[in-house]
């Protein structure tokens, strides 16, 4: 997940009503039969040997991690894995990406991401596992989310013959900013998957609960930069400070208050007689952010005409790629919730606010069904509650067992509703 600066973060309470949910469907098995399930998937998630095998699995990660696209020995260690429990998979996708699948080979196709790319930090937590690349760090959790999801495999194949259908797992690259989703789409590896869930660590939330909202839950994003051209005696910083402030009025002067929207200019650098600036732009609404990005093409390319300036601007779309929206489909959050619920217990279930944070997940939220839920790892005794993208970040393992046993549920659940739809 990509953070915003933290003056510019946004939390909007819940402002949707959850009055249009449509009740789980009748075919849902019934609460005891998910409830053995739930209960069995998290003894064996539990079992010593099983939760240190995802723990050596997480800390191996954690201790090599790679920046976007760069992810070798990450997938090398996941197709390890998978040969061992004989998934068959496919690789490269997408670079470095690996996609697995299991089950029956037929339609309902379902499927689970896990990002495996680090973020260019340098760890500051002293561990046993810290990283062992300097300038590199796993500060979103994303190796947590490899063994997470390596782990569900592993539960869902001592299950196999009880999958109506079948179950991929995607491992994908370059999350943080460089939009691997889009790419993983891009090469038809997943053409008939028609829902996809995530998990997202989240040191908000203490460890045992997960958290999340139907309808849209992340922001679209997207970054600029800009060059202000003068003829000297500093008329592109005075246009530069006229553009600023331009900028600064588009979210307060035109945005519905009630719908997210930042920009936010986070640097500006004068050299000779020109100045460049960038930052960023977000909006709840993928329309949003298109608005967003015409009218800071405009402030920024009329506004230095005034003061005999000229300027360009540039959104990067090539090498940054704006993420749209990351909307949760209705039932299948009303899937995570009870799968959830009867895992960890209603009062560990929470609903999430909207938040300003981006990620390349909304890339699969506009093929398909989609849902993104956050799974707690906040430890006050540990120490796990510093923010994703802080060097002092660091994590609770005992969420690994309980991610892992979660998706697994999560997918056989899935996988019985949309075959008993299908037959009726
Ligand atoms: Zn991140
Ligand atoms: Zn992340």
């Amino acid at each position: 997940m990509a953070s915003l600066p933290v003056m510019t973060v946004l939390i909007l309470s819940g402002l949707l009503s959850l009055t249009g949910l449509r009740p789980s469907r009748a075919s849902t098995p019934p609460e005891n039969s998910i409830g053995h399930l739930t209960r069995e998937l998290l003894a064996s998630a539990r079992d010593p040997t099983f939760s240190d095998w995802l723990k050596r699995t997480r800390r191996s990660i954690h201790e090599r991690p790679e920046l976007a696209f760069q992810e070798l020995n990450t997938s090398q260690l996941i197709r390890r894995e998978l040969a061992i429990l004989g998934l068959e998979h496919s690789w490269p996708v997408a670079r470095t990406g690996v996609v697995a699948s299991l089950g029956t080979g037929l339609k309902p196709f379902f499927a689970f991401r896990a990002e495996m790319d680090a973020l260019p930090l340098q760890e500051l937590v002293d561990w046993e596992h810290k990283s062992k690349h300097d300038g590199k760090m796993h500060a979103c959790g994303h190796d947590a989310h490899v063994a997470m999801l390596l782990g569900a495999a592993k539960l869902l194949q001592e299950r196999k013959h009880e999958l109506k259908g079948t179950v991929k797992f995607v491992f994908q690259p370059a999350e943080e900013g460089q939009a691997g989703a889009y790419h993983v789409l891009q090469e038809g590896v997943l053409e008939g998957v028609s829902a996809m869930f995530t998990l997202h660590v989240d040191a908000k939330l203490p460890t045992g609960a997960i958290a999340s909202r139907p309808g849209p839950l992340l922001a679209a994003s997207a970054r600029f930069m800009a060059r202000i051209q003068g003829k000297g005696d500093g008329d592109a910083i005075l246009a530069a400070s006229f553009v600023i402030q331009g900028l600064q009025l588009l979210v307060s002067r035109e945005a519905d208050p009630l719908e997210g929207r930042v920009v936010s200019v986070t640097f500006v650098k004068a050299v000779g007689d020109s100045v460049d600036l960038g930052g960023t732009l977000r909006s709840m609404t993928t329309e949003g952010l298109f608005y967003l990005s015409e009218r800071i093409k405009e402030i920024i390319e009329l506004q230095p005409v005034v003061h005999g300036c000229t300027a360009e601007i540039d959104f990067m779309y090539k090498d940054r790629i704006p993420y749209p929206t990351t909307v949760n489909d209705e039932q299948m959050y009303m899937l995570g919730k009870m799968v959830g619920e009867s895992m960890l217990g209603e009062a560990n279930v929470h609903l999430s606010s909207m938040c300003m944070a981006a990620d390349d997940f909304g890339f699969y939220s506009q093929k398909m069904a989609t849902a993104d839920f956050s799974i707690g790892i906040r430890n006050e005794t540990l120490g796990s509650f510093h923010p994703l993208h802080s060097p002092h970040f660091f994590l609770d393992e005992q969420v690994l067992p309980l991610g892992a046993a979660l998706q697994a549920a999560i997918a056989i659940v899935h996988l019985n509703d949309q075959v008993s739809v299908l037959q009726s």
